[in-house]
């Protein structure tokens, strides 16, 4: 008699919820991470740094669960087989797992605890990825909020009158004992990439001066953790506990995070690719293939964008204040639908998540909760002069860059400023 835990966005021994209450169950636990192949098979480039990465973490947490005892079981299958197949193979109590918000996982996991329950075996998951989840942070009138600032002062006011702690799954043990293989990256179908990762770590000085120095992309001024929260190979209650007391403005960052995976919660239609606000999906778009092949390319004439294009490119991560100014040219200079950025950055994005990412270009085009007005478009010039005055970021990621002598801008900005302002109050009314 077994439980299993299943890891998914969590892959860390320390600090996990639903591990921290698998092992303190009676019967001793199989750990199982599973490559699904309907998640897998979408991507078309099979060198992904994601998959690499989720790889990398595995080897990792094998490691730090041999320690203990036990092993990792590695399936790349369908879950629903997988768990079909193992619960042939051992006599499974029960299943534990952590809360996912996302449509996809939110409908896998409601069948398998379905399927789960129809066997007798117990099916229980936690809230571990976030710290706020669900309906524990709403309005007096006990709706969701739609916009931030209020959001986080009753998310902080929570926080303060929570009991909230850290779980030390790391130090239980109650793991079966029993060895298994981890397919290599090749077996699963993936190449390597040869990216070099962030790392986990970063000073508490950065945090101390993250305020000052955050929007500068040439200072490189922030944690890059965000890869690690993605996939959870560290824990967002670790972080929270750093930053209080050190930075309010890095915390406003963590609790963006938490507020982008409960608007995904409570409004799933964006998920379908349709707008926060529906009226913005009136927007006539120009679409236009070759202008988005220059803004891939970081081939715009523009440097900041070109910059932040390349970047994103070679490393597979962007700089926010870029992400922000990349963006905002892609929807409101070229007028291109968000989606396709959407897209773009969920191809390339080491730290992709859905909630974040929809969030962030749904503020760009003004059509999300919160968003930037329609009407604010960010002049790349102004920003630049605000934000790389010494173009150092520039210079970083577009070598060739000279300043009187680069490519011509594809786009005039002040005919483009007109153009989208036109647009937006022809679709809106
Ligand atoms: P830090 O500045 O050190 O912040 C710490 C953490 O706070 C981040 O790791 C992240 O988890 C969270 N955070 C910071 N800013 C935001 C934000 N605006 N929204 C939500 N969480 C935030 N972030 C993603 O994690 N995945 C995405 O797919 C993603 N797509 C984005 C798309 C666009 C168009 C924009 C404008 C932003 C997007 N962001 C996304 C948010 C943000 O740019 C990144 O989280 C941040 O740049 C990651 O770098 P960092 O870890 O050094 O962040």
């Amino acid at each position: 008699e077994i439980s299993v835990f299943w890891f998914r966005r969590d892959l860390r021994i320390e600090d996990n919820v639903g591990l921290f209450a698998a092992l303190s169950s009676p019967y001793p636990i199989l750990p199982i991470f599973i490559f699904d192949p309907i998640i897998l098979d979408k991507l078309e480039n099979k060198k992904d740094a994601r998959v690499e990465f989720i790889h990398q973490s595995l080897i990792q947490l094998k490691k730090e669960i041999k320690k203990r005892g036990g092993d990792l079981v590695v399936i790349h299958e369908k879950p629903f087989e997988a768990f079909h197949r193992l619960a042939q193979q051992f006599h499974i109590k029960q299943i534990y797992s952590n809360h996912d918000y996302e449509s996809y996982a939110i409908a896998r996991d409601a069948s398998i605890q379905q399927w789960a329950e129809s066997q007798g075996i117990g099916f229980y998951s936690y809230k571990d990825q976030v710290i706020f989840e669900k309906n524990e942070v709403l309005t007096g009138q006990n709706t969701p909020y739609t916009v931030f600032s209020p959001y986080s002062r009753k998310w902080k006011e929570k926080l303060a009158n929570t009991e909230w702690r850290q779980f030390e799954s790391e130090n239980l043990i109650n793991y079966l004992k029993a060895s298994f293989e981890l397919p290599s990256l090749n077996q699963l179908g993936f190449q390597a990439t040869g990216l070099k990762f962030p790392s986990l770590t970063f000073s508490d000085e950065l945090i101390l001066h993250y305020q000052v120095n955050r929007n500068f992309p040439g200072l490189d001024a922030t944690s890059h953790v965000s890869v690690h929260l993605r996939f959870g190979t560290i824990s967002i209650r670790k972080l929270v506990k750093r930053a209080l007391g050190k930075s309010e403005t890095w915390l406003n960052e963590l609790i963006w995070r938490d507020f982008y995976f409960n608007i995904t919660f409570h409004f799933p239609y964006i998920s379908q690719g349709i707008a926060f606000r529906k009226e913005y999906d009136r927007m006539n778009w120009r679409n236009n293939e070759q202008e988005f092949e220059a803004w891939k390319n970081g081939q715009t004439g523009y440097p900041i964008v070109d910059a932040g294009m390349r970047e994103l490119n070679q490393t597979g991560f962007m700089h926010n204040r870029v992400r922000m100014i990349v963006a905002s040219f892609l929807v409101k200079h070229l007028l291109i639908d968000w989606r396709w950025g959407e897209a773009y950055f969920a191809e390339k994005l080491l730290d992709f998540d859905f909630s974040s990412n929809n969030g962030g270009w749904q503020w760009a085009a003004g059509s999300g909760c919160d968003a930037a007005p329609y009407f604010r478009v960010f002049n790349p010039y102004l920003q630049t002069q605000k934000f790389d005055k010494d173009l150092t970021y520039i210079r970083k990621w577009v070598p060739e860059f000279q300043e009187f002598h680069y490519p011509k801008p594809i786009v005039d900005h002040e005919f483009a400023r007109k153009r989208v302002l036109t647009a937006y109050k022809e679709a809106l009314g």
